[in-house]
């Protein structure tokens, strides 16, 4: 908002001004431009492991034991991370960008007066609803699942997957429903559940609790005999601020931005150090390092709130951009989990070539240099993998700007051509603490943690010399490029993947 319009008014270093030259600090010795080699170099993992130690304790000392969204463990860690770049003024102009979302803080359920284990959900509001019990057949993703069903004054009973959750709710409100019930899809409870969407004002959710798979099946079972099953949903939220850190370098060209990114917010499970502990801190430390140099480019670097609630910080960030703001990013890059314990390196697919899912122009350039870095400069196997909008960097493809990134995996399973290429074991998952409580300090895997974070310096160091060979801004190429990818979305909901984590 306000602050990235301000920074257009700074002076660019090396600006041939006579005001420039005034504000230019006298007993200076130039710097030299940035270069891979060095901004590499200068990654160390014991930089690193301290940083990680620092994020697991305010996880630790918060009473969730996490760094979930909006809670003290992630406050700190926004905190944190806002006053290590707040220590070079006069390198780097830095925010904590608010934004507000519900948190679900309680959900009581009876049906038949009988109470059920609830899950509060994150964007519902509060309420305190009844009615008789309706189950929706399919997935309810889609209106016609709903069609002749009258949902008025009901209480709807979906099943969680393949769309975000924000849609069936959306839908069996628009059919009248008072309330929602959504049972989950595998095992486990649905602690720190969310919507994944922010509310359309123009169809506010209606209160929504989560129940466990075995409640909802005995529900739907109960139903399917013609049992009448009258239900309460009685729901708490609170109205919470969270922040986006956004950073930019005072130097260097600030309408050909390289942007740089990944979120800094755990699940409810456990304190996130690999996900996404691990990316924020490969951040954190390159924009550190990054104080050695000068840019030709200018390098913003973003902490997004809210990436396991549905991406929403970053989607935040993305609609309060103007165009010409939208078009001054060149090239976001992501950054989620990079220090899996069976790891691979993983590329997104940004050309398309493996699962033919390409992103806006500038996309396939980012992953060739990627590529390039793991190929030819440190000599290690990668793999591709899909470009499905699965982190940080999908509200951007969704508005035509250019993306890629890098991780380890997360759920998948390691193959048997995986281990021959990168060690570790095949059928394991690349992390077993994925979304667990053990996903901490002693379960980071080094190499491969400093491998990517030098591979992200590449990256930034490359981009912040020049954008040479990333194609030049063409708004309705991207924007065509963007219909497609949502396309390619809708067929994605389809697949097994996506319905993992909606
Ligand atoms: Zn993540």
């Amino acid at each position: 908002m306000a602050v990235w319009k301000s920074i257009g008014a700074l002076a660019a270093f090396g600006a041939a001004t006579a005001n420039a030259a005034a504000l230019r600090p006298q007993a200076r010795s130039y710097p030299t431009l940035v270069e891979s080699a060095e901004l590499r170099e200068s990654i160390d993992i014991d930089a690193l492991v301290a940083k990680a130690e620092i994020f697991q304790s305010f996880a630790y000392r918060s009473e969730g034991k996490n760094r979930l969204v909006a809670s003290q463990g992630h406050q700190d860690t926004v905190n944190y991370i806002h006053d290590q770049i707040a220590a070079f003024p006069d390198y780097y102009t830095v925010e904590k960008q608010p934004w507000e979302l519900l948190v679900g803080a309680g959900a009581n359920v009876t049906a038949n007066n009988r109470t059920i284990e609830g899950f509060a959900t994150t964007l519902a509001p509060a309420g305190d609803v009844s009615g008789p019990l309706v189950a929706i057949p399919n997935l309810a993703c889609n209106a016609s699942d709903f069609d002749g069903i009258d949902l008025t004054g009901s209480i709807a009973l979906v099943h969680r997957g393949v769309c975000e959750s924000g849609i069936k709710n959306r839908l069996a409100a628009a059919k009248g429903a008072l309330g929602v019930v959504i049972y989950n899809n595998g095992e486990g409870n649905l602690k720190g559940y969310s919507l994944s969407l922010f509310e359309d004002p123009a169809t506010p959710y209606i209160p929504n609790a989560g129940i466990t798979q075995g409640e909802g099946e005995g529900l739907v079972a109960l139903l399917s005999i013609g049992q009448k099953i009258h239900v309460n949903v009685k729901t708490d939220a609170e109205l919470k601020t969270t922040y986006n850190v956004n950073a930019q370098t005072k130097g260097g060209d600030q309408d050909n931005v390289i942007h740089i990114s990944g979120h800094s917010d755990s699940v409810a499970a456990g304190p996130g150090i690999n996900d996404n502990g691990s990316g924020s801190i490969s951040l954190l430390e390159i924009a550190i390092q990054l104080t050695n140099y000068t840019v030709n480019n200018a390098v913003r670097i973003s902490w997004w709130a809210g990436e396991e609630e549905g991406l929403l910080g970053a989607t935040y960030y993305v609609r309060q951009l103007n165009q010409p703001e939208k078009a001054k990013i060149r090239l976001l890059l992501d950054f989620d989990m990079m220090a899996s314990p069976n790891y691979a390196f993983q590329i997104y697919d940004g050309d398309g070539s493996a699962y033919n899912m390409t992103g806006p122009p500038g996309s396939a350039e980012a992953e060739a240099e990627f590529t390039n870095f793991f190929a030819n400069i440190a000599h290690v196997n990668h793999t591709e993998i899909e470009f499905d909008g699965r982190s940080d960097y999908g509200p951007f493809l969704e508005a035509g700007i250019a993306a890629g990134g890098i991780a380890c995996g997360a759920e998948g399973i390691k193959t048997e051509e995986e281990e021959a290429m990168f060690g570790g074991a095949a059928g394991v998952p690349y992390d077993v603490n994925y979304h667990e409580d053990g996903d901490t300090v002693n379960n980071l895997n080094h190499e491969a943690w400093v491998m990517m974070t030098r591979a992200i310096a590449h990256s930034t160091a490359t981009y912040a010399r020049s954008f040479e060979g990333l194609p030049p801004r063409n708004s309705s190429a991207a924007q065509k490029r963007s219909m497609k990818y949502k396309d390619m979305r809708e067929g994605l909901r389809k697949s097994k993947r996506f319905l993992r984590w909606v």
